[in-house]
């Protein structure tokens, strides 16, 4: 071919309409399917890259489908998803129940009771959702069905309430009052 260089180009001819080279070709492909050997092609790195992706968040779902813990975070996030990572401080107290609520402290001692100053028990979702203390900063409260549709959305609007610190602060502090 490199010999040839100048003289072979390439050029659209009808198939299947009897030109002899097309037929050759034709001839010679449906050979290399049925009796060819296996030719080896390097896989480019778009490929790899998200062949890789895929194995890893299959494997990642299976962990998180067979895990003991995090049963309250499955509620939110059923299917594990790199874009569903945060750092959002709140967002995770939230989803996980790890924060500065007196249901939480009081599990480690840290508090006397449990319960939220108006009465009602101090977890996550009686302050986010509940709690008349905390009515400025309350959000719609999903349904069981709709949680992990909710937590998406929440995260899309990271820039709204829930991505201020302010809760956070006001939380800390009503959670040692
Ligand atoms: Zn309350």
């Amino acid at each position: 071919m490199s010999q040839a260089f100048g003289s072979v180009g390439l050029s659209w001819v009808k198939a299947h309409a009897g030109i002899p080279g097309n037929e050759l070709a034709d001839h010679y492909a449906k050979t290399a399917i049925c009796e060819g050997e296996d030719l080896f092609v390097p896989a480019p790195y778009s490929y790899l890259k998200k062949y890789i992706n895929k194995l890893i968040v299959t494997d990642w779902q299976r962990h998180w489908e067979g895990s003991h813990t995090g049963i309250r975070v499955r509620e939110y996030v059923p299917t594990v998803d790199l874009k569903l990572l945060t750092h959002n401080r709140l967002l995770l107290f939230l989803v996980s129940g790890h924060g500065p609520f007196p249901s939480y402290l009081f599990r480690f001692k840290l508090l006397n009771s449990p319960n939220c100053v108006c009465g009602g028990l101090g977890t996550p979702d009686h302050f986010v959702f509940d709690c008349p203390f905390t009515l400025n900063f309350h959000m719609t409260l999903p349904t069981d069905n709709n949680k992990s549709f909710w937590f998406k959305s929440v995260l899309k609007n990271e820039g709204s309430c829930l991505g201020s610190n302010k809760f956070v602060k006001f939380l800390i502090v009503f959670a040692q009052s």
